[in-house]
């Protein structure tokens, strides 16, 4: 499988065609980026990392019954993947508060939520991904009834399965965020799950090994990636 026409270059993932129609290649670069795209930077290796990173969550979701777009690690930085029509909303699970909620409502980082709450938002830099909900999702036809359901049934079961992943781990899974995309009639969990789109404390310390280092210029970036990648049993290849 080789590398086709470049469909597609996000902020972080590059998304190539390849000989078979039904399959993407996924490239993911070693770029990073704050406020919907205003501040980007490279981090050394940090397209290996989440590549395989986001193979190992993928596989492991896909043993747990949930279906998902992954199908083969090509190298080190890219993936094959199912081709998906990707629905442009990003479905947020939070466990703990952090983030956009704390700004919201005014409530304090690291509050539990019980039982753990549902967000949608759109994805769209210009507007900062504002918040919508299930009706603003039907009406504008940016997901069905059907597929909203699709979306929040499977996100929740992602939690099940990543919740005690993490725990066992010692590790928190405060929040994250996942996208969707049609395959065959029905919503399939797409583009990645790595710590660049979710939140990971150290359950002992609350130490923050994900992004927010990062946005919060803490430091260490890609060597908390590594970390969690190693408490949850991964081998990377950073060669
Ligand atoms: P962004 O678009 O937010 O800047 P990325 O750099 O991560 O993000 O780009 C990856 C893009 O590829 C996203 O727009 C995502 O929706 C899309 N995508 C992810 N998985 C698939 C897939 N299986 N098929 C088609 N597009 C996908
Ligand atoms: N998130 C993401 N991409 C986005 C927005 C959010 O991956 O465009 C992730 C983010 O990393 C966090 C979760 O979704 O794990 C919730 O993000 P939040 O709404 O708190 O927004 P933030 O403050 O991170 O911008």
């Amino acid at each position: 499988m080789q590398r086709g026409k470049l469909l597609y270059t996000g902020k972080a993932k590059s998304i190539y065609a390849t000989d078979d129609p039904s399959l993407v290649l996924i490239h993911y670069r070693d770029d990073t980026s704050v406020g919907d795209g205003a501040r980007i930077e490279q981090l050394e290796n940090k397209g290996k990392i989440n590549n395989q990173f986001n193979a190992f969550i993928m596989q492991l979701l896909q043993e747990n019954g949930i279906e998902t777009h992954f199908v083969e690690l090509l190298s080190a930085e890219e993936s094959i993947v199912k081709h998906l029509d990707m629905s442009p909303v990003e479905c947020v699970v939070r466990n703990l508060a952090a983030g956009s909620m704390c700004r919201r409502l005014g409530v304090e980082e690291g509050l539990k939520l019980e039982p753990a709450t549902f967000e949608f938002f759109l994805k769209n830099d210009e507007l900062h991904d504002p918040m919508i909900n299930d009706s603003l999702i039907e009406t504008f036809g940016w997901a069905s009834k059907q597929e909203v359901a699709e979306m929040k049934e499977q996100t929740f079961k992602v939690n099940d399965v990543l919740k005690k992943l993490f725990a066992d781990a010692g590790l928190i899974l405060a929040d994250f965020k996942l996208e969707f995309g049609r395959s065959e009639g029905k919503m399939v969990l797409g583009d990645e799950f790595s710590p660049d789109g979710c939140r990971i404390w150290d359950a002992k310390t609350l130490k923050k090994l994900d992004k927010d280092r990062y946005r919060q210029q803490l430091g260490g970036v890609t060597e908390g990636y590594i970390e969690v990648a190693e408490r949850l049993g991964m081998t990377l290849d950073l060669s």
